[in-house]
């Protein structure tokens, strides 16, 4: 008897379900992927992989992660990962499935795309093997929201310093925190000098303060604590400063001069009072205009304009 398939109308010695196996194939997946992306978060010291909640230190588990994203809706007899690359952020797996969705269907592969996410973290050993190294801690925080510039800037420096000395072993490791970043040392003077650089580079105040972190008498271990407050503005910024507008004209020794722009007047603001007192950088637009020999350089804030002369 001849059989012909609904689907795509060739003629078939096997039906199933009115389809013939290719189409039947098609419509019928051997593989589901259950989940949006797999999370693998890796141990960077000692190639743990966390796996619900604990962390272990077997290779197969980023397998069994992977495998554990799969639905299988047919007999399957092996599956293999085909390709599988560890690096930062989302990335495709591609499993292969071997099985059928029939029995009247011989064996055949399937492949599944999975998606993963990477990233690295310390697993709690290791980050109390860091934190018993840990001697200085360099905090470093903006008065405005940290920029992806101002964060290498910092990272930069952090690096050029650690180089410096005969061993890089002073450097532990650097933490994205809430309002910039915490820079953790084994060495208090790699600590003081990276402070320095970041002081030297930029508007900042600096404040020290030491802590006993164990033992007495001669034994005490200390810590030290950088705090690196920067302002990181210069000329040619526009600013709010206690609700009023500013052009910043220049910095020097711990001293921005500034245009008030609403008086048009100059005047000089320590940079210990724009931290204690805050800033924020307003949405606004500067142009340069030009009046027969003179140029005068055009902001506008909100529904506000001002001129700020010889500044363009
Ligand atoms: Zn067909
Ligand atoms: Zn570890």
């Amino acid at each position: 008897m001849r059989r012909v398939c609904a689907l795509c109308g060739r003629e078939t010695d096997i039906l199933i379900e009115g389809l013939c196996p290719d189409c039947y194939r098609k419509t019928h997946p051997l593989v589901r992927v259950k989940r949006d992306f797999v999370g693998i978060v890796r141990c960077p010291s000692c190639g743990a992989v966390l796996y619900r909640g604990r962390w272990v230190k077997d290779n197969k588990v980023i397998e069994k992660l992977i495998l554990e994203s799969l639905d299988y809706l047919g007999k399957v007899s092996s599956t293999s990962i085909e390709s599988l690359e560890l690096r930062y952020g989302l990335t495709t797996a591609i499993v292969r499935v071997r099985g059928t969705v029939h029995d009247l269907i011989k064996e055949y592969e399937e492949e599944a795309p999975v998606k993963v996410r990477y990233s690295e973290e310390l697993c709690p050993r290791c980050r109390d093997m860091v934190n018993e190294k840990e001697r200085a801690i360099v905090q470093v925080r903006s008065v405005v929201p940290i920029n992806d510039h101002l964060r290498r800037l910092v990272i930069d420096i952090t690096r050029k310093e650690a180089m410096r000395g005969e061993e890089r072993s002073g450097f532990l490791r650097i933490d994205d925190v809430q309002g910039g970043l915490d820079i953790r040392l084994s060495d208090q003077g790699l600590a003081r000098a990276i402070a320095y650089r970041i002081h030297k580079t930029l508007p900042s105040r600096v404040l020290e303060s030491q802590s006993v972190v164990k033992g007495r008498g001669d034994k005490v271990i200390t810590k030290l604590t950088i705090s690196v407050v920067v302002v990181p503005v210069g000329r040619g910024s526009v600013i709010m400063y206690l609700n009023k507008p500013y052009y910043v004209l220049g910095y020097s020794q711990g001293t921005f001069r500034v245009l008030d722009l609403s008086s048009n007047e100059t005047v000089n603001v320590r940079v210990g009072d724009l931290i204690r007192h805050g800033i924020s950088i307003p949405k606004y637009e500067a142009t340069c205009i030009e009046k027969g020999n003179t140029r005068a350089l055009e902001v506008i804030i909100g529904s506000e304009r001002y001129m700020i002369n010889n500044a363009c």
